[in-house]
């Protein structure tokens, strides 16, 4: 290192490594990633792809308040003062985002909703919310990623681009790491990717089906009618599907030769027509198969911690998103408690946003409704929605400043290992306090 180099790096700081470190940019939520610290900046997280690599390294101090209120800087206190009293006093509160922040704070969040009688709706409810009511429909066959790690040999994606969305995805779980069972690793599984369009996922895979948009649900269902050994049309099917009878039949006989098999299904396949429908049949398909091989089914979640979300709600309320909790008892029901709904439809009175940016990804009629009522927003960075909002909290962000737990997309918890301080509370120490003010607000 030159003179003025080991000056400038002296003057940042001392340098560490934080070892296992947790990257919660997406749901693989690699625990495996070397964070390398410069006084208070990340220089270097070994392990980390590409989309981590721009989580960590991109992290920078934020020189915001802690806390905003209609605009202006303001103590925390004032802050959250306000805040209580704009959810004590609404109607039809609404709580929803949840899906980037620790299971701690997602608890808390679930607590502030019930002591206010409001709704809780999570970002589930806009990806995987069909797989949520597909799983109390039918179940779900499930495993860990560590089982498919060592024990997958047939891996199907199904409406999803993992190559491009969770680049770990192949190499640390599915496709190309050596199992305990499949010594040789790559060599020992077959992956097959059925999707609407030719994916980087596509190249990667053994073989791919390319079926007709919008056909999810008939694709499956040939499926469950070949795994039950009933006839079909070819020439219907072919229509149906955009896919040959002879290439399901090879698929189908793949499936029952596989000693473990894995389906796992993206939002390409649940947010399309058929949604919770199609979700229910991947399910179903994965249930069939087991009378002829082990074969289990996982959707692939986005956030780092969604799938803590759906966990967290549902262990608080029974259901996984889209709760209701205004009678003082839960009640679920997609469409008409999820958060874009009680928007647009102009229902909600108040709303507390928790991590998330509705104000960039909802719907026109809804993001004017929350620009027109009063909002609590806690957000690390500035957003859309933190700028309109009535009070506005800067947080740690949840795994580089802020410790806590994270569900991985297969629902295994893993510990937070964060490397930086920060100046700001994280998600959970501000709704702690603001829970303790709704609790003791006089109705
Ligand atoms: S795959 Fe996802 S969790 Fe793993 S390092 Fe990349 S962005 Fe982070």
């Amino acid at each position: 290192m030159s003179r003025p180099e080991a000056e400038v790096a002296a003057s940042e700081g001392p340098r560490k490594v934080v070892e296992d470190a947790t990257c919660t940019f997406c749901g693989c939520v690699c625990d495996d990633i070397a964070l390398v610290v410069q006084g208070n900046r990340i220089v270097e997280a070994k392990n980390a792809c590409v989309l981590g690599k721009a989580w960590f390294l991109g992290h920078h101090a934020q020189d915001r308040p802690a806390c905003l209120v209609q605009g202006k800087p303001a103590a925390m206190e004032e802050g959250l003062a306000r805040a209580a009293e704009i959810l004590v006093r609404a109607k039809y509160p609404l709580v929803y985002g949840l899906s980037d922040t620790t299971c701690e704070a997602q608890r808390k969040a679930v607590a502030i909703a019930d002591w206010i009688g409001g709704t809780v709706d999570t970002t589930t409810s806009v990806c995987h919310g069909p797989s949520g009511m597909g799983f109390q429909a039918v179940g779900e066959v499930t495993a860990t990623l560590g089982e498919v790690r060592h024990r997958g040999d047939l891996v199907i994606y199904w409406g999803g681009n993992p190559a491009e969305s969770h680049p770990r995805h192949f190499t640390r779980y599915t496709l190309m790491p050596k199992g305990m069972f499949l010594p040789r690793g790559r060599k020992d599984r077959t992956c097959v990717v059925v999707d609407v369009r030719r994916t980087k996922s596509a190249k990667a895979a053994d073989m791919f089906i390319r079926i007709t948009p919008r056909k999810d649900f008939e694709a499956l269902w040939t499926l469950r009618a070949l795994a039950k050994g009933v006839s079909l049309d070819a020439a219907r099917v072919e229509t149906e599907t955009g896919v040959p009878l002879a290439t399901w039949q090879d698929l189908m006989d793949h499936m029952k030769r596989a000693r473990y098999g894995v389906l796992f299904f993206g939002m390409g396949l649940t947010m399309t027509r058929g949604k919770h429908l199609n979700s229910e049949a991947a399910l179903a398909l994965t249930r069939d198969m087991n009378a002829y091989t082990r074969f289990v089914c996982k959707p692939v979640r986005g956030h780092g911690n969604v799938t803590g979300a759906d966990n967290v709600v549902s262990w608080s309320t029974g259901y996984p998103f889209g709760v209701n909790l205004s009678r003082g008892y839960p009640r679920f029901n997609p469409g008409e408690y999820t958060a874009t709904d009680v928007l647009a439809r102009r229902e909600a009175d108040a709303a507390l946003i928790i991590a998330a940016d509705p104000m960039l990804n909802f719907c026109q009629a809804a993001r004017e409704h929350l620009a027109s009522i009063p909002y609590v927003a806690l957000d690390p960075q500035e957003t859309l929605t933190t700028r309109s909002a009535a009070v506005a909290f800067t947080t740690a962000p949840y795994g580089i400043c802020a410790p806590g737990t994270v569900y991985r997309m297969d629902d295994v918890p893993i510990t937070l290992r964060p490397a930086l301080e920060s100046p700001y509370p994280s998600d959970y120490e501000v709704l702690c306090r603001l829970e303790e003010r709704v609790r003791h607000a006089p109705l």
